[in-house]
């Protein structure tokens, strides 16, 4: 009986290593060992509400590797892999604080989420990975902007993420890396989102509020409720410039 309890309790162990392993495996990106793309979404949002709650600094950063597709065509796909792999590394040396938040995006895209980081940090951070990754000096022939794997950045830095979202941010990151891309890449675009209005929107339908954030956002600072008492509280703490009311049902 000891024996066959003894054998139980082994396998148990065992079940719980394999779903510690398997949750793993779920959770980061095979060739690159980061974050995929949805676990980093949801870490990422559970930041924000932190951030938001302690109303600190966020700073989101996007990395896209220069002219990778021509790469692949002149070193192989293995060789490209390996590149990519070479990237994450560095990415993850430079963004190594416990709060720092890094996860591969897409293909050859990376994505970061930095906590406590204003303009001057977003724009620090960006240079060293820029810098580290070219210092990699992996040969790249066909790269009209150097002769080595070079990496263009895009940052949004929010101050007070009250009445702004990740998927905004993420939105004017991406922005500001297209920037990057036509200013000849190998450089980092820094966009401060610092709005000058705040906008309190009170309305009871959700498709309305969700259609006045898609439109404002970028531009002011919207926060929204479907409660009018909530709104009061709201525009108490926030002191909304402007505040749109909806009140028919
Ligand atoms: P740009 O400087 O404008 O970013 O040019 P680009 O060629 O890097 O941009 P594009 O997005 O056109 O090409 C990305 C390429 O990345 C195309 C795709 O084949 C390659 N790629 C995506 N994922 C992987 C991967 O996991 N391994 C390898 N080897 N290549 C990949
Ligand atoms: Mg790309
Ligand atoms: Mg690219």
């Amino acid at each position: 009986k000891i024996r066959a309890m003894e054998r139980i309790t082994e396998m148990r162990n065992q079940l719980s290593d394999l779903n510690k392993e398997l949750t793993i495996l779920s959770q980061h990106d095979g060739l690159t060992k980061l974050y995929n793309r949805r676990t980093f979404e949801e870490k990422a949002e559970e930041l924000w509400r932190q951030a938001t709650r302690h109303q600190r600094a966020l700073s989101v950063l996007l990395l896209d590797i220069d002219h990778f597709k021509l790469y692949n065509d002149c070193y192989g796909h293995p060789a490209g892999d390996a590149c990519i792999s070479q990237v994450s590394d560095v990415l993850a040396r430079c963004l190594n604080r416990s709060t720092d938040l890094v996860g591969r995006y897409g293909g050859e895209e990376f994505i970061a989420l930095l906590s406590d980081t204003n303009e001057q940090g977003a724009a620090h951070m960006c240079e060293l990975v820029r810098s580290s990754i070219e210092a990699l000096g992996i040969k790249h022939r066909d790269s009209s902007c150097s002769s080595v794997v070079t990496v263009s950045l895009g940052a949004s830095v929010v101050n007070y993420t009250t009445g702004t979202d990740l998927k905004a941010q993420i939105g004017r990151a991406d922005q500001a890396l297209y920037e990057s891309k036509a200013n000849g890449r190998n450089c980092a675009t820094i966009r401060e989102f610092n709005p000058q209005s705040k906008v309190l929107v009170l309305d009871k339908r959700d498709d309305a509020l969700e259609m006045i954030k898609k439109t404002l956002q970028g531009h002011c600072a919207v926060v929204t409720s479907t409660n009018a008492d909530e709104c009061v509280a709201l525009a108490e703490e926030y002191f909304p410039e402007v505040i749109l009311l909806h009140t028919k049902s």
